[in-house]
This record gives structure tokens, C-alpha cells and sequence, in this order.
């Protein structure tokens, strides 16, 4: 059957699951795609241009939101950070799913655009802010000083939690899982995701008809 794809936002404090929950949904179903997102910050070890991020200058990241080539843009620990808008607008209209990895003010711009009715939003809070820290620091990837700055930008985060559809705590992370699966697959059957219902309604009317 036809349908639109969802806009799967995905929000946290830094630490508490985004990137490993997205790579098990995407892991679960290969056709979610993710919305690869335009960068001011440097690439870290390891990171692709195109494939993480698309790393851009500060000019350069400017010149696409004067274009209006961005569905939602902030500025993040010091860096922008935006999400393009032309592949969000194909893969919604090709029926497939894409997700975001955003903060909270990308959320709200992405709630208040034109695909706000195509969005699924889904906030992630750690079951402590000790335990929150504690992965932090065994993620391995940040210096003790960036840990504690993303600390800090965290209780701004989290105090975001009530504008999402979802809110899940993550503490089993299958569970968390499980839970994020559950609900795209629910938001997968709206009415409004499934435009291939006018058709069969139509259809439907017409045998009631032909009983005449
Ligand atoms: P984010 O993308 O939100 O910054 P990550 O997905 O990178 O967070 O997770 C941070 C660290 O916590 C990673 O090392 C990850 O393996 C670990 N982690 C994520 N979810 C859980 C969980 N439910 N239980 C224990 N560790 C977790
Ligand atoms: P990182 O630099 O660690 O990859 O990401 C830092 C923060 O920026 C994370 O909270 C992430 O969700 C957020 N972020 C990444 N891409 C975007 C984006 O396109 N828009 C917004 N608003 N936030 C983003």
C-alpha cells in the first residue's frame, strides 16, 4: 500500500542512546534512512564528509539557510548544526522513513514546518545522571573537559522532555528498542501516513454500489 514517510525525530542529552538506538532501528529495518545533517564543527577521527556529517564552513553552512536549502537549523556547543531539506522532502513522498539525530530547537522548527503532521518524536532520558555521565565518559571520545560541558548543556535538554510524542527512559536498552520499533510501527498505520486509503475507499464505496 502507498504511504507517506515519517519524520522520526530522535532528541536526548548527549550520552544517553541516540546513535546506538538509530543504528539498531536501521539495523532492524535497512530502508529508515538517516538524515545526514550539515555541520560547522571539524570531523572527528573516523568521521566521512557525507557519511556522518556534510562538514561545511561557516559561510558555506550560512549560504544554504539564505537558500532555504535547510528544514531546521541551530547552533549546538558552539558549532551549526542544520538538517537539509531536499532529501526529507523526497523520502517523504517515496513513502520511506527518515530519521533525525537532532537537539530539541531542531525538533520545534521541525514540529512547527510544513511536514509537521508527517512527524514521530521521541525523547530519550537516561535513568540517572550519574549513569548518564558514566557513559559519557565509556564512550571514550570526548576529553573530561568536553564530558563536562555536555553535561552541563544536558539539564537545558532534558528540560525540552513534554514537547515530545514519546518519551522513553533508556535503561535496558532492548527494551528501548523495543519500545522505538513499537512506536514506528503504530505511527507507520496513521490515517495520514497511509495515502493509499482514498483508492481502496473508493473502492469499498464502489462495491456498495454495484449491490445495488
Ligand atoms: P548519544 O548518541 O545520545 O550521544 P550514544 O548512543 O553514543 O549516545 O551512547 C553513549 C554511550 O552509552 C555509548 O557507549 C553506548 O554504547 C552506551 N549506551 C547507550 N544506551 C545504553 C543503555 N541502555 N545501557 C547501557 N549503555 C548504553
Ligand atoms: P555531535 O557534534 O556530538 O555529533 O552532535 C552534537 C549535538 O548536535 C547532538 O545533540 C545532536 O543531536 C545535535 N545535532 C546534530 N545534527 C543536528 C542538526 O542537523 N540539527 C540540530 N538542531 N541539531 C543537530
Amino acid at each position: 500500500m502507498q504511504r507517506r514517510g515519517l519524520l522520526i525525530i530522535l532528541s536526548s542529552p548527549s550520552g544517553a542512546g541516540k546513535s546506538t538506538i538509530a543504528k539498531r532501528l536501521r539495523a532492524w529495518d535497512p530502508e529508515i534512512r538517516f538524515s545526514v545533517s550539515a555541520t560547522t564543527r571539524a570531523p572527528r577521527p573516523g568521521e566521512e564528509d557525507g557519511r556522518e556529517y556534510y562538514f561545511r564552513t561557516r559561510d558555506e553552512f550560512q549560504e544554504m539557510v539564505a537558500a532555504g536549502e535547510m528544514l531546521e537549523h541551530a547552533e549546538v556547543f558552539g558549532n551549526l548544526y542544520g538538517s537539509p531539506l531536499a532529501p526529507v522532502e523526497e523520502a517523504v513522498a517515496g513513502g520511506a522513513d527518515i530519521l533525525f539525530d537532532i537537539d530539541w530547537q531542531g525538533g520545534q522548527q521541525v514540529r512547527n514546518s510544513a511536514l509537521a503532521e508527517d512527524v514521530v518524536s521521541i525523547f530519550l532520558l537516561p535513568p540517572s545522571i550519574a549513569e548518564l555521565e558514566r557513559r559519557l565518559i565509556a564512550r571514550g571520545q570526548d576529553s573530561a573537559e568536553t564530558v563536562a560541558g555536555r553535561m552541563q548543556k544536558s539539564k537545558d535538554e532534558i528540560s525540552h522532555w513534554a514537547e515530545y510524542d514519546y518519551v522513553l527512559v533508556n535503561d535496558d536498552l532492548d527494551a528501548t528498542e523495543e519500545a522505538v520499533r513499537t512506536i514506528v510501527r503504530a505511527s507507520r498505520l496513521r490515517r495520514r501516513q497511509q495515502t493509499g486509503l482514498n483508492d481502496r475507499l473508493r473502492a469499498l464505496f464502489a462495491e456498495f454500489e454495484a449491490r445495488k
